[in-house]
């Protein structure tokens, strides 16, 4: 083998030390192949090893960067995270100094977690401690309610006769000197009676329970009869009450109208209670006549005492009156306009006043009807003191309380109507088997048999006459109850004598 076939380095020696002599000997020649051989296999070994190297040192430097890239990442997550359990727990502007447990940056994590699993913890205490909270007030709500209906029922019962009585007493022949205690009588059972209904109505508006019905119904005979309902206080009061209604409104128009009443009852009787030797105008107005509905404007003006501008927005809150001397006067829950103004509302309407201190007041709002093909005169409510009679009428009077037969009696007979009475469900089945009559006027709760088994066993025999609930609940349930064992109408006592009328004349045949 030729020197140059060695490798470079051993080549170069052997040329230099290697004596001429020497240089053909075989095995010399095989030791030197052999040691090139380890030479370039090092120098191979080398060249490897130096490129694995630079390499892992390429590999290494970009794997330092990235995880110095992470460490900040997670060291601006861990920031962020606390900027935001900070703003989470915030009750008010001032963000709070929240401590995390861990102040070593490396353990913050660690210290976050356990931060947000206390949180959790706390939240979830919260919570059921909101949620026995809220079945507290729940069963608080439901024993005010309650209690409510049945003191409202334990009122109403006994209040039913003084009022029936003290109308009576009125229109009945009577010394002069008496007078004056029976009108007193008479108003001070008339508030009580409006109180009672004021607040059972401000209870079932708070509870939601409110539901509208939607009749066919003659604005101009409701109008009328309210107005004649209010005129014997406004005559006392030296009050003129007049009526302007638009000959354009339609004879009909779909509504509830016994809620429409309770609005324009309560404006017209406030209008006639702050005005003396005065004048109180109710105007309804057609506004505007769409495909379907019909808007219809009303306005009750009075020349009374005013509001003073700066109590206007507080009367239509509950509770709320402008005057109190002007109330202790003429009494008054201050609960009349927060109703009138619930009610509108719930039927997406509103209640507006226009007044000054000392020269009256203007109360209006507008409602929208359902339009209907109705125009038939029959359908209509009878006017009131048009046919304050009932003559030739057959009443069966099913009522237990003997107060309250006394005085529905009184009232009937006034009327002329005649006047059969039951004590029980079950003795009205036997005079109605016996007998016919126009009305049955039902009282629920009796004993032996109630109004509700009474009317079902009715209608297995009688599916026509007229059977009008007397309860003195106003729960609608009870309502319901009345209406799904087939009783035609619902009349809560007690009962003003005209709403008696109104009703009975509704049905009369
Ligand atoms: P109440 O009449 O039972 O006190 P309302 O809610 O009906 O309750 O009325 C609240 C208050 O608004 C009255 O107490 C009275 O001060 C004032 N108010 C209502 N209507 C009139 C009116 N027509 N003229 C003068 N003040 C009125």
């Amino acid at each position: 083998m030729s020197l140059s076939n060695y490798h470079k380095l051993l080549a170069k020696q052997a040329s230099r030390l290697l004596p001429e002599e020497l240089a053909g000997h075989p095995a010399l020649l095989k030791f030197l192949a052999l040691v090139s051989n380890t030479y370039q296999s090092f120098e191979r070994d080398k060249k490897i090893s130096e490129h694995a190297f630079s390499v892992s040192e390429k590999e290494y430097q970009e794997v330092t960067l990235h995880l110095q890239q992470q460490i900040q990442i997670r060291h601006q997550s861990i920031l962020k995270l606390k900027k935001v359990i900070r703003s989470l727990d915030r009750n008010d502007q001032e963000p709070p100094d929240i401590e995390f447990p861990c102040k070593d940056p490396d353990e913050d994590l660690i210290g976050v977690i356990s931060f947000l699993e206390e949180q959790i913890r706390k939240t979830k205490t919260l919570e059921t401690e909101l949620i026995l909270a809220k079945e507290a007030a729940e069963k608080a709500a439901r024993a005010k309610s309650d209690f409510l209906s049945v003191m409202s029922h334990e009122i109403r019962t006994p209040l039913n006769a003084i009022t029936g009585l003290s109308h009576l007493l009125m229109e009945e022949e009577h010394y002069p000197h008496q007078t004056e205690n029976m009108t007193a009588l008479r108003l001070s059972a008339d508030n009580l009676l409006h109180l009672i209904n004021d607040i059972l109505d401000f209870g079932k508006i708070e509870e939601g329970k409110i539901v509208f019905s939607e009749k066919d119904m003659d604005l101009r005979r409701l109008v009328t009869n309210i107005k004649m309902a209010n005129r014997i206080h406004a005559d006392e009061r030296g009050n003129k009450i007049e009526l302007i209604l638009d000959n354009e409104l339609p004879p009909f128009v779909r509504g509830d109208d016994m809620r429409l009443g309770q609005v324009l009852n309560n404006l017209i009787s406030n209008a006639v209670k702050f005005t003396q030797n005065g004048q109180i105008t109710v105007e309804v107005l057609l506004n505007k006549v769409n495909e379907s509905t019909v808007t219809i404007d009303f306005s009750v003006t009075d020349t009374g005492i005013g509001i003073e501008k700066g109590k206007q927005e507080l009367i239509f809150e509950r509770f709320a009156q402008a005057n109190s001397e002007i109330t202790r006067e003429f009494g008054g829950s201050g609960l009349g306009l927060s109703i009138v103004k619930r009610l509108l509302n719930l039927q997406n309407s509103d209640i507006y006043v226009d007044s000054e201190a000392g020269s009256g007041s203007r109360f209006f709002f507008s409602l929208n009807f359902k339009k209907t093909a109705l125009c038939r005169q029959e359908h209509s409510l009878p006017l009131f003191g048009e046919r304050a009679d009932l003559k030739g009428l057959k009443i069966l009077l099913v009522e237990d309380v003997e107060f309250n037969v006394l005085v529905a009696e009184k009232m009937l007979s006034k009327w002329n109507a005649r006047v059969a009475t039951a004590s029980n469900g079950l003795k009205a089945l036997g005079k109605l088997k016996e007998d016919n009559f126009d009305i049955v006027l039902m009282d629920l709760q009796m004993p032996v048999m109630d109004g509700y088994t009474a009317t079902t066993h009715i209608r297995e025999f009688d599916k026509t006459t007229p059977i009008i609930a007397l309860t003195a609940s106003t729960s609608m349930e009870i309502q319901q109850k009345a209406f799904d064992c087939g009783m035609t109408d619902y009349l809560s006592k007690p009962f003003n004598p005209n709403d008696l009328l109104n009703t009975i004349l509704k049905y009369a045949r």
